[in-house]
């Protein structure tokens, strides 16, 4: 499964609004959490580090984020103190959430990256972007409210697409300036404010690489908690094959034929050029791509 998706939880949006219930769920003595440090998940092994509160030793008090039920367990994340050296090592790794993404099991990467996202959201909105005042945590994490003007701030997800072109039985790959040597993958852009996800993807194939675009067939979505975005992964139908490169954003494209794709996928030319890894929704795109004739 793409990394990031299938999160089984039942997020209970309608009981976790009742300050009663959350509280009741969060003193359980099965219910479990998740820590994060310096946006890094526990991890024990190769499996997420749930700790019970005592394990924390948790203060009934102390602010955490529900995360939803899980068969009836209540799971929850809550953010430690940003120490030099990493807290509770008797108890597990903090690991950097690409690293942890490649050994989770699918269900525990989707709730750590769900984890992930809204802690870093809360440590990024401690005060109103209306007024300055300092916001506190409501609704179980999934809203912070400013004392001083009233607003209520809800937690981002910014949608990108990420699109593959594709001509007939070619495709069109690019190296952005950023990008690990070597490494050519689908184009990528934020959407922006009024864009429809059509209108991005041509306006971001457009600017990279001066691609002319008929159609836009969207394929499958990823969260991606770097820090909370959502990607939009599409395919796009590419009038010709001429392109010309912004220097600015990309450093190098070119088209490649299916079979050049299967092959590379499969790690059968050794010429330096890379394809995304297993996590990126990139990877995905391709290979499905390839999978039909
Ligand atoms: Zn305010």
């Amino acid at each position: 499964m793409l990394s990031f998706t299938g999160n089984p939880l039942d997020r209970a949006s309608a009981e976790r609004s009742d300050p009663a219930w959350i509280a009741a769920q969060q003193a359980r003595a099965d219910a479990l959490f998740l820590p994060i440090w310096q946006t890094k998940p526990l991890l024990k092994g190769d499996r997420a580090g749930f700790l019970t509160g005592s394990e924390l030793d948790l203060t009934p008090d102390r602010p955490c984020v529900f995360l939803g039920l899980r068969d009836g367990t209540p799971l929850f994340a809550v953010a430690l103190p940003d120490s030099e050296d990493p807290p509770l090592t008797a108890l597990g790794e903090f690991k950097e959430m690409r690293a942890a993404a490649l050994v989770l099991p699918d269900a525990e990467c989707a709730i750590a990256g769900q984890a992930k996202s809204l802690i870093d959201w809360h440590h990024r909105h401690r005060f109103c972007a209306n007024c300055g005042a300092q916001t506190s945590s409501a609704d179980s994490g999934y809203r912070r409210d400013c004392p001083g003007c009233g607003t209520q701030h809800f937690p981002r997800t910014d949608p990108v697409v990420i699109m593959l072109p594709i001509l007939g039985d070619e495709c069109l790959v690019g190296r952005g300036a950023r990008f690990a040597e070597g490494m050519y993958s689908a184009f990528a852009g934020f959407m922006e404010p009024g864009e429809t996800l059509e209108g991005a993807v041509k306006r971001e194939l457009q600017e990279e690489v001066s691609l002319a675009v008929s159609s836009v067939r969207y394929h499958t979505s990823q969260p991606w908690p770097f820090p909370s975005s959502l990607m939009l992964g599409c395919y796009a139908e590419a009038v010709s094959k001429d392109f010309r490169i912004d220097a600015q954003e990309i450093e190098q494209a070119r088209w490649m034929t299916k079979a050049e794709v299967r092959a590379r996928l499969a790690g059968e030319i050794a010429d330096g050029i890379k394809l995304p890894g297993t996590i990126a929704i990139a990877r995905l795109l391709l290979v499905d791509w390839v999978r039909t004739s």
